[in-house]
C-alpha cells in the first residue's frame, strides 16, 4: 500500500489523499465533482479497488470448502480480513466478530437471534430519537412478534439526546439498549461509555450502531465494553454488501443461529444438526468473499492514516464549513449539538430540499436530500426532509467553498 498522506506532526495531506481517490478526478455537468454524500456511502481508495481486482484475478475461490490451492488462498484471505477487523475494533478474539451484509443486516441479527430467543413479553428495548430505521424497525416488528415493550429516550432542540430522560427510562426491565454512536440525519455523537455503564448496571445489554462512526472516531469494543457493535463496509471506504456484528463471545455463544445453511453447521442429519463453532454459526451460505477482502484493505488503509488523524481534521473541516454555511442567508442547521461529528443538515427558507438538491447536482456537488432513513427525527424538527452534506477525509476546504457557492446560486435561481 503506498499511503503517504499524513505526517504525524503535520496532520493530514489532503491532496494526497484524494489522489488514491479515483472517483473524485472526474467532472460532472462540466463541474469538477464535489462529492458530500459520505453519510449514505463513501468512495473507495486504489488500495480497496486494486484489492478486489486482484484478489478476482488470482485468488478466487469459495471459502472452507476445497483443499485445492485457490480455496485455501481464498480462505486465508477471508480469515485474515477477519484478524483485521479484530485489531480495528480491538475485539478480544477473532470469534467474535461475525460477517453480515451490513449494519442492517447484523442488527437484526441481533434481533432474530439474542433478542428473539431470550427476551419475554413486556421486555423492553430503550432506543434513542434520533435512530436510522434499522435501529428502530427490527424492534417494532419485535414488538408484533413477542410483546417486547419499545421504550425511546427523546432528544433536545439541538439534536442532543437527553441524558436525564435516559436515566429515567432505564429500569429492571430495560434488556436492551441500542444506541447509535454518531447520527446520520443531525450528526450528534451519543455519549456512548456513560450510558453502557449505566446500561449495565441495570442489568441491560447494550448494541451500539457504528454505522455512520465507524469511518470518524476511534473504535474500541473492549473500551467501551458494549456487548454487540455494528457496522457496514460501504461507510467505511470499502465495499457495499459487507458488514460486521462483534459480539461478546459469551452472547454469542449462547445465541441460536439467525440463518440456517452451508458452513454454518459441523454435521447435518435427519435425526438433529449440530452446529459449528464461532463465527461460523452465523454465517450461513457463500459470504461475499471479495467485500471481506475488499473491507480488510478499506481498514488497512484507515489504520496506515489514522483514524484520530482522520478524527482532528474532519473536525476542523466541520468548524469551517458550519461557519461558511450559517453565512448563507435563511439557511437553518439542524442538529447543533455540542459533541458532533462530520455531518451538516439543514434547510433553507422558502426552497424545497429536493430543488435544492437537483440544482446542486447540476454545479458537480453531491449531497443528500430526503428524510435520510430517520423520519423520526424529521417529524421532531417539523420538516419533511434535509439537505444533508457528510464530510469524509478526502474533502477540503475547497469542496466547501464550492458548496457555499452553489448554495448561493441556486438559492438566487430559486426565490
Ligand atoms: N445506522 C445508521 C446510523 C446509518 O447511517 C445507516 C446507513 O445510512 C444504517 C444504520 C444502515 O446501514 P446499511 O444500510 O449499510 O445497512
Amino acid at each position: 500500500m503506498t499511503v503517504v498522506a499524513i505526517s504525524k506532526q503535520k496532520g493530514l495531506d489532503v491532496e494526497r489523499v484524494r489522489a488514491d481517490f479515483p472517483v473524485l478526478n472526474q467532472k460532472i455537468s462540466g463541474h469538477p465533482l464535489v462529492y458530500l454524500d459520505n453519510g449514505a456511502s463513501t468512495q473507495k481508495p486504489s488500495h480497496v479497488i486494486d484489492t478486489i481486482k486482484y484478489f478476482y484475478e488470482h485468488d478466487n475461490s469459495n471459502v472452507h470448502r476445497g483443499i485445492h490451492t485457490l480455496s485455501q488462498r481464498a480462505t486465508d484471505r477471508f480469515e485474515g480480513a477477519r484478524k483485521t477487523v479484530q485489531h480495528f475494533i480491538n475485539a478480544e478474539s477473532e470469534a467474535e466478530i461475525i460477517f453480515t451484509s451490513g449494519t442492517t443486516e447484523s442488527i437484526n441479527l441481533v434481533a432474530h437471534s439474542f433478542v428473539r430467543s431470550s427476551f419475554a413479553a413486556g421486555d423492553e428495548v430503550l432506543i434513542s430519537a434520533m435512530e436510522h430505521h434499522s435501529n428502530i424497525v427490527p424492534w417494532q416488528l419485535l414488538e408484533q412478534q413477542i410483546g417486547l415493550k419499545l421504550k425511546v429516550i427523546p432528544i433536545n432542540d439541538k439534536g442532543e439526546l437527553i441524558y436525564e430522560e435516559f436515566e429515567k427510562l432505564l429500569s429492571e426491565k430495560t434488556k436492551l439498549l441500542a444506541i447509535t454512536q454518531l447520527s446520520n440525519a443531525l450528526g450528534t455523537i451519543t455519549p456512548l461509555k456513560k450510558m453502557i455503564d449505566a446500561a449495565h448496571a441495570v442489568g441491560a445489554k447494550v448494541l451500539v450502531d457504528g454505522a455512520q462512526a465507524i469511518a470518524h472516531a476511534e473504535v474500541d469494543v473492549q473500551a467501551l465494553d458494549c456487548d454487540f457493535y455494528a457496522f457496514s463496509g460501504h461507510k467505511i471506504f470499502s465495499p457495499t454488501g459487507v458488514g460486521v456484528l462483534y459480539g461478546k463471545r459469551a452472547l454469542l455463544d449462547a445465541m441460536p443461529p439467525y440463518k440456517g445453511g452451508g458452513d454454518m453447521i459441523k454435521v447435518v442429519s435427519f435425526s438433529g444438526t449440530e452446529f459449528n463453532e464461532l463465527p461460523y454459526k452465523f454465517e450461513a451460505g457463500t459470504p461475499n468473499i471479495a467485500g471481506v477482502v475488499g473491507l480488510a484493505a478499506g481498514l488497512d488503509y484507515v489504520s496506515e492514516i489514522g483514524i484520530n488523524v482522520i478524527a482532528e481534521y474532519e473536525h476542523e473541516l466541520l468548524e469551517y464549513a458550519t461557519e461558511k454555511m450559517l453565512a448563507i442567508e435563511g439557511l437553518r442547521i439542524i442538529g447543533t449539538a455540542a459533541e458532533k461529528a462530520s455531518i451538516i443538515s439543514f434547510e433553507i427558507d422558502g426552497i424545497h430540499a429536493s430543488d435544492l438538491g437537483t440544482l446542486l447536482d447540476s454545479q458537480g456537488v453531491a449531497i443528500r436530500v430526503g428524510h435520510h432513513c430517520a423520519m423520526p427525527v424529521m417529524e421532531f424538527f417539523g420538516v419533511s426532509a434535509t439537505t444533508r452534506a457528510s464530510l469524509a477525509f478526502y474533502n477540503n476546504k475547497a469542496d466547501i467553498d464550492a458548496l457555499v457557492a452553489a448554495v448561493n446560486k441556486a438559492v438566487s435561481m430559486l426565490r
